[in-house]
């Protein structure tokens, strides 16, 4: 199985994800916009099981709603958990060059800045995620 290594901007704490990932996004709610400090935010999804920590303690925040798992060190941000679904989502700026090719913009009601791409812009979710099938007009 195919697997990957990702480490925070200090190195002091390393990841290992095995396996493919369920969705890779970009995400404009308002939770992940706090909790980065930036317009939108790059995220690859994966089940939780397939994302361990190989290297270092990460330590839990919570801005919002969503726990997320940072290096107490230098600050980056590791991964969120989306326990609700069993997953993880890691924050794709860390993942080796060439691994994130993101489908789809979720949120995008949240959004301050619009990103006009080819991607399809989620008013919220997508049906596969448990939202409705809307868009905004970008
Ligand atoms: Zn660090
Ligand atoms: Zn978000």
């Amino acid at each position: 199985m195919k697997t990957i290594e990702a480490q925070c901007r200090c190195g002091a704490i390393g990841l290992k994800i095995t396996g493919e990932p369920v969705a890779q996004i970009y995400c404009h709610c308002d939770d992940c916009r706090a909790a980065h400090g930036a317009a939108y935010v790059a995220s690859s999804i994966y089940p939780a099981q397939s994302v361990q920590v190989e290297r270092g303690q990460p330590a839990p925040v919570v801005v919002k709603a969503t726990q997320r798992m940072r290096c107490v060190a230098c600050g980056t941000h590791l991964f969120s958990e989306i326990a609700s679904v069993g997953l993880r989502s890691v924050n794709a700026f860390l993942l080796p060059k060439g691994e994130f090719n993101p489908q789809l913009h979720v949120q995008c009601q949240h959004a301050v800045l619009p990103v006009v791409d080819n991607l399809p812009h989620y008013k919220g979710f997508p049906a596969s995620f448990g939202g409705a099938e809307e868009f905004v007009a970008w």
